[in-house]
């Protein structure tokens, strides 16, 4: 991918008057309380899936029902070879199970470091949800791990590497392949939008006005504002049929692949990187490209059967988390550990949102799922555990230095599988 400074498609921001009910979220109400999450190993892996088949009628339904989590482990690469590290992790044979010391984990799919595993990693895991969209489901793609596991390469959502074959370009590619093969008989809208959640502030990386820095500065912001001077805070807002919007944000009109491309490349180029000890380009946000797809099938005029025209609408919200790591590894003070907490606060969140969805005692008894503890839940609000699918990669590391949080990443990940979401169609 080249650099491009411009980008030339026709750019909107989210209709205000459609917004029935403003969120009422305040960073600054809610401490920074870490709740720690409730972890089970092994005998509950298969947990969910189980109870998803008891209460699915068929096959297909299960699979729609859970949650997939697949793990990719990157091979070893630079430092790592060059301090010897060993391959801590390992692929069970036959198996979609990994082991890392005593612990043993099952998850729906592995990716092990050697071979290429991008395209079967999209057919398994992408592919279904970018097909789901045509009939009216929204789904995202949750890449999780510490920095430096690999979450941007795998997403392709980074300028450097991963660029063609991530996760990201392959689900843009099979969209307009499938859009091409419908385009006479429906009407197609698509849209898209790209922004990064950093310190619990929405930023929007297609905004015309914004520069293509990666510094978190560039932008006029002060201690590391990341908002335009005079631009309004991008709000997150929920409609009165629970739709999750982004009032404030660019919305990009596409017609083409290199349109939709243009657009990741520009919102990659804009994301605000920093370093730490960890990873000298490690990324401290979460990274949202969301692809919203707009179906118009019009009915037979001539046909006394036909309902008339028929409209369905799904996203598919792409997600590069920031690093899982624990904050005090990163070494950072001042404003960068305020970040670092920040971080912390939106997977935490995330995490008890899983947990609280995966709880079938719990959600049978409607308790109450927090999403609204972090802008990240809160934006993801409608498309986990509601009307969507949902995949998680978990990318680790091999390296032995990074076993630990390694177990962590695959801990939380395991927690993921529990999740049933209910998918219901949007009309
Ligand atoms: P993260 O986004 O999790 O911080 P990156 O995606 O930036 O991690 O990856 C860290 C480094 O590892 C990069 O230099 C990247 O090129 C390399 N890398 C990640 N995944 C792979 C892979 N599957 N194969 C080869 N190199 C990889
Ligand atoms: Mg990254």
């Amino acid at each position: 991918m080249h650099a491009s400074n411009e980008l030339n498609i026709s750019c909107k921001t989210h209709a205000i008057s459609q917004i029935i009910r403003e969120d009422n979220y305040n960073p600054d109400d809610s401490v920074n309380e870490i709740v720690s999450l409730d972890i089970d190993e092994e005998p509950s892996t298969l947990h969910g899936c189980f109870n998803a088949m008891e209460a699915a009628p068929s096959a297909m339904a299960m699979e729609d029902c859970c949650v997939k989590v697949a793990v990719h482990i990157r091979p070893l690469i630079g430092d790592e070879k060059l301090q010897a590290c060993k391959d801590c992790v390992a692929v069970v044979s036959g198996k979609p199970q990994v082991q890392l010391g005593t612990h043993s984990f099952t998850f729906d799919h592995v990716y092990g470091s050697t071979g290429t595993p991008s395209s079967a990693m999209f057919e398994e895991c992408v592919s279904p949800l970018v097909d789901g969209l045509f009939q009216g489901y929204n789904a995202t793609v949750l890449a999780y791990g510490q920095t430096g596991s690999g979450k941007t390469y795998t997403m392709g959502s980074g300028c450097k590497d991963g660029g063609q074959t991530g996760l990201i370009p392959q689900a843009m590619t099979a969209l307009f392949n499938k859009i091409e093969s419908l385009k006479h008989q429906i009407e197609f809208q698509l849209h898209v939008s790209f922004i990064e959640i950093l310190k619990e502030e929405v930023r929007d990386l297609l905004d015309p006005n914004s520069s293509n820095k990666s510094d978190t500065t560039a932008n006029g912001g002060q201690n590391g504002k990341v908002n335009i001077p005079g631009k309004p805070p991008i709000q997150i807002r929920e409609t009165s049929n629970g739709v999750i919007t982004l009032a404030g944000s660019t919305e990009c009109s596409v017609q083409t692949l290199k349109e939709m491309a243009d657009c990741l490349e520009h919102g990659s180029l804009s994301r605000a990187t920093g370093s730490t000890n960890m990873n000298n380009q490690s990324s401290r946000s979460h990274a949202i490209f969301t692809i919203t797809v707009e179906q118009i099938r019009k009915g037979d005029a001539n046909s006394s059967e036909s309902m008339g025209d028929e409209y369905l609408c799904a996203k598919l919200h792409l997600v590069d988390l920031a690093g899982s790591e624990r904050a005090k590894r990163t070494g950072s003070d001042g404003m960068r550990f305020k970040e670092g907490v920040h971080i912390n606060k939106g997977l935490l969140a995330l995490g008890n949102v899983i947990s609280a969805l995966g709880d079938d005692k719990k959600r049978k008894e409607g308790a109450h799922v927090p999403y609204r503890d972090s802008k990240l839940t809160r934006l993801l609000q409608d498309s986990l555990g509601g009307n969507s699918r949902t995949v998680m990669i978990a990318c680790v590391s091999p390296a032995d230095i990074n076993a630990e949080e390694t177990l962590n990443t695959l801990k939380y990940a395991n927690r993921a599988r529990n999740i049933r979401n209910k998918p219901v169609v949007n009309r």
